[in-house]
């Protein structure tokens, strides 16, 4: 008999779309993914070298439980030259991954019943890792009219006596918003005068195409004393695969987090530490390159996104995700079939129809939209647009 927690337990459904993905592709049908957010670039050649010199150096054995020196020095490193705040390395924790990072955040924060604040849409993963340690997850709404923006007053309602945490996205996943620096300042104010904790997840931050990335740390001594900075080398320098997550904050959280770890998983591995050690402090030319890549193909898929019939997408500002309004195409149906009813239809009839894969948007908290990763060549995102087209096409 498995443990209570797991009767609610979603696996993650982007990983899920991701697999499932691959082995359509497997069996030789051909479809093109939307679905998991992954940069479909290679790992840049300095950080692969930087990972054979440190195994070629015996670099191979266990390390300091929150990360060797020189990285969590790089990331202060790092958090000073992109964000312009001052951390010392033992403020820092390096994980493996964000999403393990957010893990250990939660695990050193959260009682059972400890309410989370989680603006909706939301990556998927944040209120099951709240679930799973009996806390609870509140999702507050923003407004896909202002771009889906953090909406402080919301927040602000949302709060309780047993309100703990605020979790802040922006970049955003699914939404792609950045958030206005005049909404997160509201809720670092909130934050300050309720005594609430802020996890800040900036994972997207090299992928901020319109608007400025500001880390709500940055906001005063007061807001960065409740803030944990979270970021990851996964995305920036596409390095989904070596697993490097970053943490900064208030040194007792950090060590708190830190001892959680040392009997969960111990450092994350010494390979990859020195790969992202690279990553950090090698030149960052690459990162912008990527980044005017996705520019491109975001204007691309949002364009032929709003040009299908049924189907809205709001410009979104940063990452690369297009969360596309599909509840247009609700009440059309294929001659033989069921009328499309859910976000999950959608994502079904894509699949089978136009051999698409996307994620649906019920996943992140709306069920009238569709998730689509631009992280993929723009030849494959005019093949899936056409695709997509052709099935709408079928619709009655
Ligand atoms: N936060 C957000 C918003 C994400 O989309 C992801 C998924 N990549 C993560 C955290 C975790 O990334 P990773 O574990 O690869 O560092
Ligand atoms: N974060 C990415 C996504 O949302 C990768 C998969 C995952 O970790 O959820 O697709």
């Amino acid at each position: 008999m498995l443990a209570k927690r797991l009767a609610t337990l979603a696996p993650s459904a982007t990983l899920a779309v991701q697999a499932k993905a691959k082995e359509l592709k497997s069996r030789g049908i051909d479809v093109i993914s939307f679905g998991a957010g992954e940069p479909d670039f290679d790992t840049p050649e300095r950080v692969k070298e930087a990972a054979v010199q440190a195994m070629r150096r015996g670099q191979t054995k266990y390390t300091e439980v929150g990360g060797i020196v020189e990285l969590r020095a790089a990331a202060c490193a790092k958090f000073k030259r992109d964000n312009g705040l001052d951390y010392e390395p033992a403020d820092v924790l390096i994980s493996c991954g964000a999403k393990h990072t957010l893990y250990n955040i939660f695990v050193a924060l959260l009682d059972p019943g400890d309410e989370v604040i989680v603006p909706s849409p939301y990556w998927v993963s944040y209120p099951e890792q709240v679930r799973l340690l009996d806390g609870v997850p509140v999702t507050v709404a923003t407004r896909e009219a202002s771009g889906f923006d953090l909406d402080p007053e919301r927040v602000a309602a949302a709060v309780t006596a047993k309100t703990k945490i605020v979790v802040l996205n922006s970049p955003n996943n699914p939404t792609g918003a950045v958030f206005s620096a005049a909404a997160l300042e509201a809720v670092a104010r909130l934050a300050v005068e309720r005594r609430l904790w802020l996890v800040s997840d900036e994972c997207y931050e090299a992928l901020t195409f319109e608007g400025r990335h500001v880390s709500v740390a940055s906001f005063g001594p007061d807001v960065k004393a409740r803030t944990v900075v979270v970021n990851t080398c996964s995305k920036a320098y596409a390095m989904t695969g070596w697993r490097i997550g970053l943490a900064a904050g208030p040194r007792a959280l950090i060590k708190a987090m830190t001892d959680v770890q040392s009997q969960v998983t111990s450092n994350p591995s010494s390979i990859a530490q020195w790969a992202a050690v690279e990553a950090l402090s090698g030149p960052q030319d690459e990162v912008a390159k990527m980044a005017g890549e996705f520019d491109r193909r975001r204007r691309l898929i949002i364009e032929g996104l709003n040009a299908l019939p049924g189907v809205r997408c709001v410009m979104p500002k940063g990452a690369f995700y297009a969360f596309a309004d599909v509840s247009g195409l609700f009440g059309r149906r294929l001659a033989r079939g069921a009328p499309l009813a859910t976000s999950g239809d959608v994502t079904s009839f894509l699949l089978e129809e136009a051999r698409v894969a996307v994620v649906p948007g019920a996943d992140f908290g709306s069920d009238r939209h569709v998730r689509l990763s631009y992280a993929t060549s723009a030849e494959l995102i005019r093949e899936g647009l056409a695709r997509m087209a052709a099935a709408i096409k079928r619709l009655t």
